[in-house]
């Protein structure tokens, strides 16, 4: 019986999660939850799976619980909760640059991290890997595309000698077919509608913007110790193969499935087993084709400022994400345009003084340094 940590737990990954934990009551005990403020589905949560511990980290949301279970509350809290808890597995399901502390915090004390988040990665992928390394902690990705990859590839193929190249897949979001001169006129309900993937509002822009693919580079590149230029994106819009490996004999493996995130999730509980599911396998008769090409990187930006960042190193991956975060929120306040987010992520990494081997303190400056900076920039220029 394994000790499962489910952080996020009302959020689109947590859900799932708990789905697929339901369904292997026999090797899984989850153990403790965290949500931001969704307390109505917490408190349901804790009634089925009976954890020893919840966080609430808003910190008024958090005065509603009326369980009887240990309570933590706040960011601090967070952490605390995840430092006091005995357990096997932590499921990393919290959006954006908040799940960094509490990541550091687990690795050193969980067997395995089933990593959802992509940002922590982009901002601090060296330190995080470095550390689980140390401890012997296995970081295994729930990210659809980097879930692709790591079945496709072999134990003796986890080596950058054997890989050529990796195609990350995407299926172009919804503007995919919305011609560029329409751009500016973007709202956040458009963009929050993608064709394929039911996900939070912050992930949903990002795949708009194609940030999202940009972001998983960087993952990719840390998850898999491979340099950038070993990292392709190609679109397509079935999305049926979630992603490829070609190796230098010129084989390609490809890892394909229908569009649900309980399949990623429960490979990362489960490897190196795989377990029955109620997730449907594709009818290949009704798909017919599969289609591939390049992206149009002049319709998104994102993706090229994504490449550079990351080929820049140091702190630069940090502040695109920590920029990028400021202006998808006000994006979806309705306070800036969608062509707004390049131009406003590009220009504060323009102003950024990068830091060579970051350590956390670094990272921790350079995130907030790139927020204030954005927000500086966006009360001066009306994007
Ligand atoms: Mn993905």
């Amino acid at each position: 019986m394994r000790r499962v940590i489910v952080l996020g737990s009302t959020g689109s990954i947590g859900v799932n999660a708990l789905d697929v934990v339901s369904r292997f009551s026999d090797d899984f005990k989850v153990v403790a939850l965290s949500v931001n403020s969704n307390v109505t589905l917490l408190e349901k949560q804790i009634k089925k799976f009976r954890p020893e511990s919840v966080c609430v980290v808003n910190e008024s949301a958090a005065e509603k619980v009326k369980s009887k279970v240990r309570k933590y509350k706040g960011e601090e809290g967070l952490c605390r909760m995840v430092r006091d808890t005995k357990a096997d597995i932590l499921v990393m399901g919290i959006v954006g640059s908040s799940a960094l502390l509490p990541l550091l915090n687990a690795i050193p004390r969980v067997k395995r991290i089933a990593l959802a988040n992509k940002e922590a990665l982009v901002m601090a992928g060296d330190i995080i890997m470095e550390m689980a390394e140390r401890n012997g902690t296995e970081i295994l990705p729930v990210d659809s595309e980097h879930s692709a990859i790591f079945q496709c590839l072999a134990p003796g193929d986890r080596n950058e000698k054997c890989i050529k190249n990796i195609y990350l897949t995407g299926s172009g979001g919804p503007l995919l077919k919305v011609p560029r001169s329409k751009f500016r006129d973007i709202t956040p309900t458009q963009a929050v509608n993608h064709p394929k993937w039911k996900m939070g509002r912050k992930i949903s822009v990002d795949s708009a913007t194609m940030m999202n693919k940009g972001l998983e580079v960087i993952e990719a590149h840390h998850l898999f110790g491979l340099g950038v230029d070993k990292i392709s994106v190609v679109i397509h819009p079935e999305t049926i193969v979630h992603s490829m490996v070609e190796f230098i004999d010129g084989s390609t493996l490809a890892q394909m499935g229908t569009c649900d995130m309980r399949t990623p999730i429960q490979y990362a509980l489960t490897y190196p087993l795989r377990k029955a599911s109620s997730v449907k396998g594709i009818a290949f008769s009704e798909v017919k084709t599969l289609n591939f090409y390049k992206p149009d990187l002049k319709k998104f930006p994102c993706l090229e400022i994504a490449y550079g960042a990351a080929g820049s190193g140091r702190t630069y991956p940090c502040v695109l994400n920590a920029s990028n975060e400021i202006a998808v929120a006000e994006f979806l306040k309705g306070k800036i345009k969608f062509t707004g987010i390049p131009k406003v992520i590009e220009k504060v990494l323009g102003a950024h003084k990068g830091v060579g081997s970051p350590g956390l303190e670094d990272i921790l400056e350079s995130d907030e340094w790139a927020r204030r900076k954005t927000k500086e920039i966006l009360s001066v220029i009306n994007y």
